[in-house]
């Protein structure tokens, strides 16, 4: 059983997640998308609403589950039986920060290899960041990330700051 993690802070989920998860999926037998709950990041949605978008993005496929971590990813992927961890490169910029995380998580544990996957070219100018940004803006995101992401979003931005 050919078991990848793919980690990430997911938020929200985007079309070039899903398009990282789809060509991981067809990889290994098994995918375990990953919601980091610990980073240092502020994130809009809590882990459980991330957990949920992206459980509801990946629900028809068969080899695709989600679950989260709080730990070290080495950690978590050891505890899973994984072999390896997936992450999506975009351009050069992803680069360095992804490069230094794999050999880092090597050195955590040599039994872990990390695999980049390059998503389809008209998603590599996307983020969770910048689709956050606009739709805080009003703008229409619909192109980049799942119908069930655009009304999270938009009850989201609704709702009053706490
Ligand atoms: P993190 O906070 O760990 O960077 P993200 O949720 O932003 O988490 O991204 C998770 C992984 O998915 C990272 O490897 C990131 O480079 C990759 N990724 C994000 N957006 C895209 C995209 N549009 N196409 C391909 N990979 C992407």
């Amino acid at each position: 059983m050919r078991r990848a993690i793919y980690p990430g802070s997911f938020d929200p989920v985007t079309n070039g997640h899903l398009d990282v998860i789809e060509r991981a999926a067809k990889l290994f037998d098994e995918v375990i998308v990953a919601v980091a709950v610990n980073d240092q990041k502020r994130s809009l949605f809590t882990a459980d609403e991330r957990t949920a978008l992206i459980a509801g993005a990946v629900g028809g496929w068969k080899n695709v589950r989600v679950s989260w971590f709080d730990g070290l990813l080495v950690e978590f992927a050891a505890a899973q039986q994984a072999s390896a961890v997936v992450r999506g490169l975009r351009a050069v910029s992803d680069f360095e920060f992804e490069f230094q995380m794999a050999l880092m998580n090597r050195k955590l544990d040599e039994h872990i290899e990390t695999i980049f996957l390059m998503p389809a070219e008209k998603y590599t100018y996307l983020s969770s960041r910048i689709v956050k940004e606009i739709a805080r803006l009003g703008g229409n995101v619909d192109a980049f990330v799942p119908a069930s992401v655009v009304a999270a979003l938009r009850e989201k931005l609704a709702a009053p700051a706490v």
